[in-house]
């Protein structure tokens, strides 16, 4: 049980802090992303001015400083001087494709160049801004006297597109490495947290288990003492039913202090469902009589196959069920118990015509202790019995729940697996 907890406080702590993390690292690198790009633009208006005032100043461009703007800006730059290429001896351009790309760089900017917006950097030089195949692409045009440059800064798209992808990646490595302490700190913390209540639910254990022992043998003493005296004498009769209530309380403590130990014996063998429904159910004809209660079975007209399980806690289980119903059905009520199999699984029901759950209650009626407000005046049960069936078919991996008859009372069903 401790186990399941610690997964359930791994899972709920460390899910918070995922998506946490995952949330502020989305937003961060939005914006990171963002920035980039900006940093980029901002660094290629820079060395925009930069040209223009070098070739007002000095009117020329040297290659070297050429060559170290693009390197240091990470895009290209072209030269038409006068309409033909200005080349000098830049760094390597092969994966631009350089002729059959910049030619057509260039037919682009000059066929719609007369569209595009103007900026002007000085009464000598202006720029043009637009987009070539998703890459940026600025115009610088410089006129003086009869020269004519236009000099073109390509921004190339995957250069930009690299670094972010490498920002993305450093960005899960570190994420998943946080991640995975997150996770095994979670698992540890709560391992932590969990082990004083684990230790003390230990030794409650350890304490009901030996007070239930300890408690059998004075109860024993006394019901072999009150067997000796009168038995006509109404004391005697009230001693007698007290200690055997008292018994099957301790017995019902022990049973679940073992579940709750994890020291629950459950032998499971293959044993005929309908043969220990039948037997169960007879057991209780005396007492059903007592009340006019009639008790049908009905169980599947051919054979079915032998389930897997312990016949002796699922008879328990059967026994609880029935001897619930009969105490909570009014005189001359009726009890049904049938047994059913498909294709997965075998499905006990028990209903009855009694004073049935309310909808509110259903959801506590398995837990220790608990009694509905209406079965309150039911003399001899102390709210164990079903908590007591339902770890039985938990250990069988089964399910155990409550439902409305539809002329009134409960149905119980339990669904064992083939
Ligand atoms: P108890 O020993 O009090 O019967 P159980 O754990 O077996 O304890 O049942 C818990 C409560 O569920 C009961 O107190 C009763 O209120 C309700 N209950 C169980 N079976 C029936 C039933 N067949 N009809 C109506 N109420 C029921």
């Amino acid at each position: 049980m401790f186990k399941k907890i610690r997964l359930r406080l791994t899972l709920l702590s460390g899910g918070i802090t995922t998506v946490i993390l995952i949330i502020m690292t989305l937003g961060y690198l939005f914006i990171s992303e963002k920035n980039l790009i900006q940093t980029r633009i901002l660094s290629v208006y820079n060395d925009i001015y930069t040209i223009a005032s070098n070739l007002e100043q000095y009117g020329m461009l040297s290659y070297t400083w050429l060559s170290q703007l693009e390197s240091s800006g990470s895009y290209h730059i072209f030269i038409l001087d006068n309409g033909s290429p200005f080349l000098y001896n830049n760094k390597d351009r092969s994966s631009l494709k350089y002729d059959t790309f910049v030619s057509n760089c260039w037919e682009y900017y000059h066929t719609n160049s007369s569209a595009m917006s103007e900026s002007t950097l000085s009464y000598l030089s202006s720029y043009k801004k637009f987009t070539y195949s998703k890459n940026q692409c600025f115009v610088i045009d410089y006129k003086k006297d009869k020269s004519h440059l236009e000099i073109l800064i390509i921004m190339p798209h995957s250069q930009i597109h690299s670094s972010i992808i490498v920002q993305r990646f450093l960005f899960l490595v570190i994420i998943s490495a946080a991640l995975l302490a997150i996770w095994l700190f979670s698992y540890f913390f709560t391992g932590r947290l969990l082990r004083p209540i684990e230790e003390s639910r230990i030794r409650q254990n350890r304490f009901t288990a030996a007070a239930s022992h300890e408690l059998c043998t004075p109860l024993a003493v006394i019901l072999s003492y009150a067997e000796t005296l009168d038995r006509t004498d109404s004391s005697t009769a009230i001693i007698k039913n007290e200690a055997l209530r008292m018994a099957s309380l301790i017995d019902d403590m022990l049973i679940l202090s073992q579940s709750d130990a994890d020291r629950f014996d459950i032998e499971k063998i293959p044993a005929e469902l309908d043969t220990i429904l039948l037997n169960t159910s007879e057991k209780f004809e005396a007492m059903a009589k007592e009340k006019n209660i009639r008790i049908n079975v009905s169980l599947p007209e051919n054979a079915i196959p032998k389930c897997v399980c312990d016949p002796n806690r699922i008879a328990q289980v059967i026994t609880i069920l029935i001897h619930n119903a009969i105490s909570y059905t009014p005189e001359n009520g009726t009890i049904r118990l049938n047994l059913s199999v498909n294709t997965f699984n075998f499905i006990i029901t028990v209903s009855d015509t009694g004073i049935g759950i309310p909808d509110e209650e259903k959801e506590h009626i398995f837990e220790r202790f608990y009694r509905c407000e209406k079965s309150r005046s039911v003399k001899g049960h102390f709210g164990l019995g079903l908590s007591i069936a339902y770890e039985i078919i938990q250990a069988h991996c089964g399910i155990i729940n409550v439902s409305d008859a539809p002329d009134g009372g409960s149905v119980f069903t339990v669904i064992l697996p083939l």
